[in-house]
């Protein structure tokens, strides 16, 4: 038996979530799709395909404030912002999902950071599998599938008029304890996955690390960073101090990309990787092979969000195929 929940029982169930959460689900911003907070299930888009950014931002902020500094004739007051209320992510990919997995690798080793790790506990994730595949998705060859459950704690499947509702993790069954749920004999229907790729060996990608491919590549690279902002996995920070006023500081950690000129530059002013060929050869190699070496996970999940977005159409799955030699 497959459980179900009709498109009506759905949204009385989102509007009951707002009351105990900030629900943060597709929603239209100007000519965007992107993952925000609602505060009725009609703010919600259902036939979204792809959000432009991914749920990132709810996990990693683009701009957060790390510490505030509040300075009066006692002294310097420090407060650390804190997440506030527990938060439901609706609508979410299972290749953003597997990101969240992927950004755990790294954010949640020890040192652990706190700021990403509050969120990650205070999150439900409920998942909706795609029905096909958008233009550059290629989430079966990192491992992922259009209607993969295991990163998710409730995968919701489209079928008749309304959606089969899979409760993968305890925190998923408790959230649904208060949904209106009924039971259909049909199973729910299978996605369409992407073609996969045949994806380069270790040796392919260490034969190629000095060819001058890269600096070819390189000559069409805007170095305008949106491959970064857009992906769900990378997480580059950089960390400045902002003054509201003369009594109020804020530090802030913003995100940063790894096509930014001065991303790795040191104190004391030396760059190790001072040209674009350098940083645009060091994104495919960190995203294919170095973060998969230290954690055993790529730090690419398929999304295709950078395929579709980058304004000198430089196709991660087109890197692929070169370096395989296909
Ligand atoms: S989006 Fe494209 S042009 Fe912009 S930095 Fe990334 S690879 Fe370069
Ligand atoms: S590298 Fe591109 S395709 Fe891979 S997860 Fe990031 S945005 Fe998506």
């Amino acid at each position: 038996m497959t459980q179900t929940i009709s498109r009506a029982s759905l949204a009385l169930w989102l509007d009951a979530l707002t009351r105990d959460y900030t629900v943060i689900a597709p929603r239209r911003v100007d000519k965007l799709v992107l993952y925000k907070p609602i505060s009725s299930a009609e703010e919600m888009v259902y036939d979204f395909g792809r959000t432009g950014l991914s749920a990132k931002e709810h996990f990693l902020p683009m701009m957060q404030s790390i510490v505030n500094i509040h300075k009066d004739q006692n002294g310097l007051i420090l407060e650390v912002p804190r997440l506030g209320r527990s938060q439901v992510i609706f609508g979410l990919r299972p290749c953003d999902a597997r990101a969240l997995r992927v950004l755990d690798a790294v954010m949640l080793s020890e040192p652990a950071d706190a700021y990403y790790g509050e969120r990650r506990e205070n999150t439900v994730t409920v998942g909706i599998a795609c029905k096909e595949p958008q233009e550059g998705c290629f989430c079966t060859s990192m491992g992922g599938a259009p209607d993969d459950e295991k990163d998710l704690d409730i995968l919701l499947v489209e079928m008749n008029d309304g959606y089969a509702v899979k409760a993968v993790t305890d925190r998923g069954r408790a959230l649904l304890a208060g949904a209106s749920l009924s039971e259909a004999d049909a199973p729910p229907p299978v996605s369409k996955a992407p073609e996969a790729l045949q994806l380069p060996t270790l040796e392919t990608w260490q034969g190629r690390f000095n060819e001058a491919y890269w600096a070819r590549l390189s000559d069409r690279c805007l170095g305008c960073r949106l491959c970064a902002y857009v992906c769900p996995t990378c997480y580059c920070f950089d960390v400045r101090d902002y003054a509201e006023n003369s009594s109020e500081i804020k530090r802030l950690r913003c995100w940063d990309s790894c096509q930014a000129s001065g991303c790795y530059r040191l104190a004391g002013g030396h760059n190790p990787r001072p040209t674009k060929r350098e940083r645009l050869r060091q994104r495919f190699y960190h995203k294919l092979v170095y973060y998969g070496q230290r954690f055993q996970v790529d730090l690419c999940v398929g999304c295709g969000r950078c395929v579709v977005q980058c304004p000198a159409n430089i196709d991660i799955r087109e890197i692929i195929a070169d370096v395989a030699g296909q």
